[in-house]
């Protein structure tokens, strides 16, 4: 795990000690190319390793399918996924089929995902979350992050700050279903959320040191995660509201963004603090209202109505779905909707 300033000229340290050797394909997008992507190429052909690149759009199965084409025509011994997500969900998926190890080089700090071992992947038009390995290696550098835009790393919090009902939902399926819950796993979970509403006023855009704290929590999620065994820890029914978004809305916004305003949502309905939540995500500047998230009203609810059917097998708070009022009412109340 590198975290810091200029740590983007170690990656061809990072694969020699990784014993990572022979033929590199780097999955990348078309801004993230030039922000990191031909760097990461000439550090590896610097160190040795030939590099070649494959530019990616969308993170769909069919994407996945032509990297690992790719792959095999290259005849790829490792992948390095360069971006501020998509290229890294893609890299992981791909690697993960083919076996073979990849690197995750985030150019911006907008989700969990960058650290962990699940994929958010469209397959038929549905977007869905899907087991995967986890990065051998992280390689961070938090001077091309905090020069993303500020939007990215705001969402980044918001996915932090989810742990707390994601922890919620957690327990409540312990106590209803007999669910394993782990302790430390949850433990850790919240204290990442706890670290970020703490220094939500800290928060800011140009800080490298925002972005070393974001990104050092989303690497936690990670771990947090790979201990559960499962997405558990960090992910819950506000998830569920923001991957129903994704199906529902005609122009869903960024991931994060949509957690948190999840998460104010169901804390509500947990009985919780959700004022917190939404003080903090304000703070930082993260959306916290439909309007913010550029989303109608109307999803909102349709959203919140979805949101159990997202994933069956998880029980949360949102039980076996809410009544139309229900859902009207908790948008309502907290001023996710007017
Ligand atoms: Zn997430």
């Amino acid at each position: 795990m590198l975290i810091g300033h200029g740590v983007l000229e170690e990656i061809g340290d990072v694969c020699r000690d990784l014993k990572l050797k022979g033929n590199a394909l780097i999955v990348t997008g078309n801004t993230t190319r030039d922000v990191a992507g031909k760097r990461v190429s000439k550090l590896l052909e610097s160190a040795g390793s030939s590099a070649e690149t494959v530019l990616t759009c969308r993170a769909t199965i069919e994407e996945v399918e032509k990297i690992m084409q790719k792959a095999l025509e290259t005849e790829a011994t490792f992948l390095l996924g360069v971006g501020s997500g998509r290229s890294i969900d893609l890299a992981k998926l791909a690697s993960t089929r083919l076996e073979i190890p990849f690197i995750s080089v985030p150019t911006a700090a907008s989700h969990d995902g960058i650290a962990s071992s699940r994929a958010s992947i469209i397959d038929n038009g549905k977007s869905s979350s899907v087991q995967a390995q986890a990065p051998s290696a992280v390689v961070a550098d938090t001077e091309i992050i905090s020069a993303a835009p500020f939007r990215f790393l705001a969402a980044g919090c918001g996915d932090i700050i989810s742990n707390y009902t994601a922890v919620m939902d957690w327990e409540l399926a312990s106590r209803l279903r007999n669910e394993y819950f782990g302790e430390y796993a949850a433990a850790l979970s919240r204290m990442a959320a706890r670290v970020i509403i703490e220094s939500a006023d800290s928060i800011k855009p140009d800080h490298e040191t925002s972005a070393r704290l974001v990104v050092k929590a989303l690497v936690s999620n990670g771990v947090a995660m790979s201990i559960a065994g499962s997405s558990r820890p960090a992910s819950g029914s506000e998830h569920m509201f923001s991957h129903a978004l994704d199906r529902i809305a005609p122009r869903p916004a960024l991931h994060g963004e949509q957690c948190g305003v999840g998460t104010i949502m169901m804390m509500y309905l947990h009985g919780g603090n959700w004022q917190e939540i939404r003080d903090a995500l304000k703070k930082i500047g993260a959306p916290t209202n439909a309007e913010e998230l550029g989303i109608e009203d109307k999803y909102i609810v349709e959203a919140l109505l979805h949101a159990h059917s997202i994933r069956p097998d998880r029980y949360t708070i949102l039980g076996n779905g809410l009544t139309l009022s229900a859902a009207e009412k908790v948008a309502r109340i907290t001023k996710v909707i007017s």
